[in-house]
């Protein structure tokens, strides 16, 4: 009966009921988590990676966007949002080379800690993608590219991609078919979806997650820019610039869009590191957001209103307080702001215990 059933489901964008390009035309949205979509996920992820188990996957509240893989796999989202709105916005990717699986297994960990956090963690807006390149992890062996033969990391539209892309391939690699860029910047799906996502998100800080090179790596605007300093350590990951490539999300995201990038590139693709590795790796992380997207923030705004009856236009203290109501930061989270009374708006979500 069940059966039968999905098959007329597949039949009903032919008879016009529906259409596919329906769901496509607001990409940015998600599709009904359907739980026979995400268990029917699940069990095929947490079969490819036995560091994930079946009952922490489904639990997880995870929805599938509405764009999918080459081969029609759902691309999976959770989302963690905080109780203010202003709270700095951190997207999370793993499994962007489908053969990495432990860039996979560590953000399902990363999802648990969510789920249960009260801590630091919660005043952050995550959006948190798993796997983006389901179709490279599901394949058999997985493989690094997607299912059409195109590296994901290689495929965002960074600059010069259609004249550096190809020649860095050809001339650097060898053309290698595990660094194929594609035929064009954004010419896969998963990764046009990205791209539209971090548009939409407009994240404070990417982080990429990828095996087996045992650094962290980083990409973004000078600091001054920012506020955001590359982090020295997560845990036994240290600091160690790889370089940027035609096409990666670094060079995109860190330099093309001025979003800082960090890259964590475990030291292993299949096995996982300890329990007491990943504590730290949280750990240090957590505090590398909150030094960087909370208390480097350039100084607290005044938000006094000025008269002045020389000015036509709005005084510098109004531009100021403009500048902070539009600020989705809203820097009064910091408590020597808020004590100061110099805030508009504060926030009290900030407990002290977290500085
Ligand atoms: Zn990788």
């Amino acid at each position: 009966m069940k059966s039968t059933l999905l098959k007329l489901l597949k039949f009903l964008p032919l008879l016009g009921l529906f259409s596919v390009a329906d769901l496509n035309a607001r990409p940015g949205a998600v599709i009904h988590s359907d739980p026979d979509t995400v268990h029917d996920w699940c069990n095929k992820v947490t079969l490819a990676i036995p560091q994930i188990k079946l009952n922490p996957c489904v639990e997880a509240e995870l929805t599938p966007v509405a764009v999918t893989s080459v081969k029609g796999r759902p691309i999976m989202l959770r989302e963690f949002k905080p109780e203010q709105q202003s709270a700095a916005r951190v997207l999370v990717i793993g499994g962007i080379h489908g053969d990495e699986l432990t860039s996979a297994s560590i953000v399902f960990r990363w999802m648990e800690l969510l789920q249960k956090s009260g801590g630091e963690a919660a005043f952050y807006h995550w959006k948190v993608i798993p796997v983006l390149n389901p179709d490279g992890l599901l394949s058999k062996p997985p493989r690094r590219v997607n299912a059409n033969g195109v590296d994901l990391n290689r495929n965002s539209p960074t600059l010069n991609w259609r004249r550096e892309a190809p020649h860095h391939w050809t001339a650097k690699t060898g053309r290698d078919p595990r660094r194929y860029p594609g035929t064009a910047p954004l010419s896969e799906p998963e990764s046009r979806w990205l791209h539209d996502e971090i548009s939409r998100f407009r994240p404070d800080v990417i982080v990429s997650i990828h095996a087996p090179f045992g650094v962290l790596d980083f990409d973004g605007p000078p600091p001054g820019a920012t506020g955001v300093e590359a982090p020295t350590r997560f845990g036994r990951l240290h600091l160690h610039r790889i370089g940027v490539y035609p096409g990666s999300l670094g060079n995109f995201g860190g330099l093309k869009q001025g979003i800082p990038v960090v890259t964590l590139e475990l030291p292993h693709a299949l096995k996982m590191p300890t329990e007491r590795e990943l504590a730290q790796v949280w750990s240090d992380m957590l505090k590398w957001l909150r030094i960087n997207l909370v208390e480097r923030r350039p100084a607290i705004v005044p938000v006094a209103v000025e008269t002045s009856r020389e000015s036509t236009g709005p005084s510098r203290a109004a531009q100021a307080a403009r500048q902070a109501a539009d600020d989705p930061w809203n820097l009064c989270v910091l408590p020597r702001a808020v004590a100061s009374g110099a805030c508009a708006r504060p926030l009290e979500f900030w407990p002290a215990a977290v500085f």
